[in-house]
């Protein structure tokens, strides 16, 4: 398959279970390319991955991945920030952000609300509101934090295919300002955005971001995609990457990307 999976959770993460050099081992069998690991950091006292961040016990397991890959597979270590608009100052006093090939930006949880992924938040709600706020944070994180890689836009999907709402709406029809405003600021910005699969294999069954972002985001020129699984544990390790990578190139992308010490590097998609 030879594509680099660049959002791969380890036992660093309160919330995944297996270890980087398991991992590798694993993605040697599926003759994948490279591992981009990350670790949660997240300072947001509600989200269930708080304080859970060991940098010690983190550069360990990715040393001992990168004992195991040799030269078969690329391991490169990132780390996964959590709301960084609200809290990269904290995060920077824990974390050198020098010491990782790459940092993703996440949106897990929205200010007053709470976290967008679980199903509690829509309860009582009108779930249109709390996805337009989405997008408005969104474009909040990608304007002011550092960042590399944009993840998982459109993760609300999850939250709502939990709550049993709709979820097969059209954002790009509801709120196209803001989502253009987006894809501008991340392509001047050179944040790459990620096609994450891991809603492939819930029941929402779509990528984040869905096909017609990706669609307008390579039209207005845009060319640094990471495609991501989302690995936490078994059994979906490294699912839906050959998928995402088909609808890569069905969109007309050739190329994919890394970072190797925060700096993009370009892969060829095609065979
Ligand atoms: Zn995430
Ligand atoms: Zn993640």
């Amino acid at each position: 398959m030879f594509l680099i999976d660049m959002h791969v959770h380890t036992d660093d993460s309160p919330d995944a279970d297996i270890p980087a050099n398991e991992l590798v081992a694993r993605g040697l069998n599926m003759n994948l390319a490279g591992i981009g690991f990350v670790a949660h950091v997240d300072l947001d006292p509600e989200d269930y991955c708080y304080g859970g961040f060991e940098e010690s016990i983190y550069n360990r397991s990715i040393d001992l991945a990168r004992r195991e890959a040799g030269n078969r597979i690329l391991v490169l270590k990132g780390i996964e920030v959590g709301e960084p608009h609200i809290y990269e100052e904290q995060v920077k006093n824990l974390v050198d952000y020098s010491n990782y090939d790459f940092v993703t930006g996440a949106l897990h949880s929205l200010a007053g609300i709470g976290m967008v992924l679980g199903s509690e938040i829509y309860a009582d709600r009108d779930s249109l509101v709390i996805v337009e706020q989405y997008y408005n944070e969104t474009l909040q994180m990608v304007k002011e934090a550092d960042m590399d890689i944009l993840a998982h836009m459109g993760l609300f999907r999850r939250g709502l295919a939990l709550a049993g709402l709709e979820y097969d709406f059209n954002e790009l029809e509801l709120w196209p300002d803001t989502i253009l405003h987006i894809l501008e600021v991340i392509i001047d910005r050179e944040i790459a955005l990620e096609l994450n699969t891991s809603g492939l294999r819930r029941k929402e069954n779509i990528t984040y971001p869905t096909m017609d972002i990706l669609a307008l985001y390579k039209n207005m020129g845009g060319q640094l995609i990471t495609v991501g699984s989302d690995t936490h544990r078994e059994p979906y390790i490294f699912y839906g990457l050959s998928e995402g990578r088909k609808l890569l190139i069905e969109i007309g992308f050739t190329e994919t990307v890394f970072f190797r010490n925060r700096i993009p590097l370009r892969r060829n998609l095609l065979p």
